[in-house]
């Protein structure tokens, strides 16, 4: 997709903090880091939201999601996670480059609701 932030990162046309790496998907830390580590798993391909995307890319991914996690909690000692996409402007959607979010949390009050 042209001009799409996201292709641009998956097709290493712009840099990205790249965390994991596969021919399927990738995870990088997310710009605004809303807690120390936030992380975005993607598709390489394009799809806008979670309902676009295939069965097999998003199981993949989900593995992906998982293993991330663990990686977080092992190295920054994240006590908990909140794991969410968003899906149209309605829901929060900026990137309309299917993804999701890994906000890794520490204290209740660490300011991600
Ligand atoms: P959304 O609001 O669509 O669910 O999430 C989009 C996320 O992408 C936001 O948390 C935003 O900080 C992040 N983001 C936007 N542009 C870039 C970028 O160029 N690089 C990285 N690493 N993250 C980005
Ligand atoms: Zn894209």
């Amino acid at each position: 997709m042209d001009n799409c932030i996201f292709c641009k990162i998956a097709n290493h046309e712009i840099p990205g903090k790249i965390i994991y790496e596969d021919d399927i998907c990738m995870a990088f830390l997310d710009l605004s880091q809303t807690t120390d580590g936030h992380t975005l798993v993607i598709p390489k391909n394009h799809y806008a939201h979670i309902l676009e995307v295939d069965n097999q890319t998003l199981a993949h991914m989900m593995e992906v999601v998982q293993k991330v996690a663990l990686q977080l909690q092992n190295q920054l000692h994240a006590k908990g996670f909140n794991i969410i996409t968003n899906m149209n402007e309605v829901a929060g959607q900026t990137v309309h480059h299917f993804h999701i979010h890994i906000i890794p949390r520490y204290n209740r009050d660490d300011g991600f609701q």
